[in-house]
């Protein structure tokens, strides 16, 4: 354990100077605190003592984890002091690197955070400043288109609308874009959510166009949840929106399904509508990646599941896609129960 041979520890005591005895932070260990004398004063046994010793050859530090348990005679008095010692320098080193990680891990979590929130703020602070020149823009062309119509001949007016097309895509995208960047904003207002009341708000907003494609929209009795309300409101709309968008010609069928598993919900919503190739599972939920064109029958910006994946991460859940070109698809997402809480209807 000392590196040393029974000679060179001849005529060594333990209470020596240079074993220059330490505790775990650093600080110097006295000799009164020695386990041994301790056994001694106290006549009671001393476990688990962790002392840093120096071994004066290879000059290193030895962790060793000291027991002192004293025998007592027939009158009560110390007759002799058993002490074990067993080197834990492995155990330490592998403690300290763990700590070291652990640490590290922190510092990188925190910088995250503090990135997110001032990339938060940009899209945020970038997306509603730009809303005001791009109103100017559009609405200075309306006047252009208006004003000098007798002026203007029919490729100019075809300009003009392009360029208050574009302007059009991009206030919808920025507000797309600030919807994202709010989603976060909200997160204090979690508490019991009753999903059945979230899935009537959902019905009620589609109403109009479930009507007109003849659109069958199944949902089950489903629980309540530890949750973001307005969050789930916006997640089942976007998925429901999208259920109904990327039909094909077929009467849209979308069911909703929820399974209660040990630690989390299971929520599903299935279509019957263009699917998707399954190689695109996981591109769709990145910022504005879409599997369409803007000329294609199918618009949209490609912030929808973005913004789905962000708030089910928000809940410390999952989201992912299971589809086959041509038949639907289904999206499922989890979230988790909170601890302590009863899950009865409210
Ligand atoms: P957007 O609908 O604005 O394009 P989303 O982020 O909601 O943006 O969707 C990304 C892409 O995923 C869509 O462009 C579409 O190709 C595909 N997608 C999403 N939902 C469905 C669905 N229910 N069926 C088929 N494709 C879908």
């Amino acid at each position: 354990m000392l590196c040393l041979t029974e000679d060179e520890l001849y005529g060594r005591s333990s209470f020596h100077p240079e074993w220059n005895f330490i505790h775990e932070d650093g600080s110097q260990f006295p000799a009164s605190a020695h386990p041994v004398p301790i056994a001694i004063n106290t006549k009671r046994p001393v476990a688990n003592v962790i002392m840093g010793v120096y071994r004066p050859i290879t000059k290193g530090r030895v962790w060793l984890l000291v027991n002192a348990e004293p025998l007592l005679d027939d009158k009560g008095e110390v007759k002799e002091v058993i002490c074990s010692f067993s080197d834990i320098t492995k155990h330490k080193t592998v403690e300290e690197k763990l700590t070291w990680l652990y640490q590290s891990l922190e510092i990188k979590a925190f910088e995250l955070a503090t990135s997110n929130a001032e990339l938060e703020r940009f899209a945020y602070v970038a997306t509603h400043d730009l809303q005001e020149p791009l109103r100017l823009v559009g609405s200075f062309m309306q006047l252009l288109k208006k004003k000098y119509a007798k002026q203007l001949d029919e490729q100019a007016t075809e300009y003009i609308d392009y360029a208050v097309d574009g302007a059009n895509r991009i206030k919808k995208l920025i507000l797309d874009l600030l919807e994202f960047s709010k989603v976060s904003s909200n997160r204090e207002e979690f508490g019991p959510t009753d999903m059945n009341r979230v899935l009537q708000d959902v019905v009620r907003e589609f109403s109009g166009e479930l009507k007109d494609t003849g659109a069958e929209l199944v949902i089950p009795e489903l629980p309540a949840i530890h949750a973001n309300a307005a969050l789930m409101l916006q997640l089942f709309e976007n998925l429901v929106g999208n259920a109904l968008k990327y039909r094909d010609d077929r009467k849209p069928f979308i069911q909703i399904n929820c399974k209660e598993k040990d630690d989390e919900f299971l929520f599903s919503v299935s279509d019957n509508g263009i699917g998707i190739d399954p190689e695109y599972s996981d591109k769709i939920f990145i910022l504005f990646q879409r599997l369409h064109n803007n000329n294609e029958t199918y618009d949209g910006t490609g912030v929808g599941l973005a913004i789905c994946k962000k708030i089910v991460e928000l809940h410390q859940g999952t989201i992912w896609v299971i589809s086959e070109k041509g038949k639907g698809s289904t999206f499922y997402f989890t979230i988790p129960k909170a601890q302590n809480q009863t899950y009865e209807k409210i």
